[in-house]
């Protein structure tokens, strides 16, 4: 943790995380990633996007703006990316 005198900076890195009662394993962020940082996995009867190395992430955004349910988050005040208002 630094400070710049003046108070604490977060200096944590934003990482992408993804709602996964949301995902609907569609797919559509796997494909867009330009990294490839992400893969769907089957969860009993549900497949969801999981990302597998987040901190290469460069926080892009093609995968939020791909996401048709805005599942995906990008900051870290949990606010939603993507193309819903939901
Ligand atoms: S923000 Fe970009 S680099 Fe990060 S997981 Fe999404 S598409 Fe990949
Ligand atoms: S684009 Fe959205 S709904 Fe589709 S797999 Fe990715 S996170 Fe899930």
């Amino acid at each position: 943790m630094e400070t710049d005198g003046a108070g604490v900076i977060d200096t944590s890195p934003a990482m992408p995380t993804i709602d996964v009662q949301l995902c609907s394993g569609c797919g559509r962020c796997v494909a867009a990633c330009p990294l490839h940082l992400i893969t769907l996995e089957v969860s009993g009867f549900r497949k969801n996007a999981v990302i597998k190395s987040p901190e290469k992430c460069t926080l892009c955004r093609q995968c939020a703006d791909a996401c048709p349910v805005a599942a995906i988050i990008l900051n870290m005040t949990g606010e939603r990316e993507g193309n819903t208002t939901a």
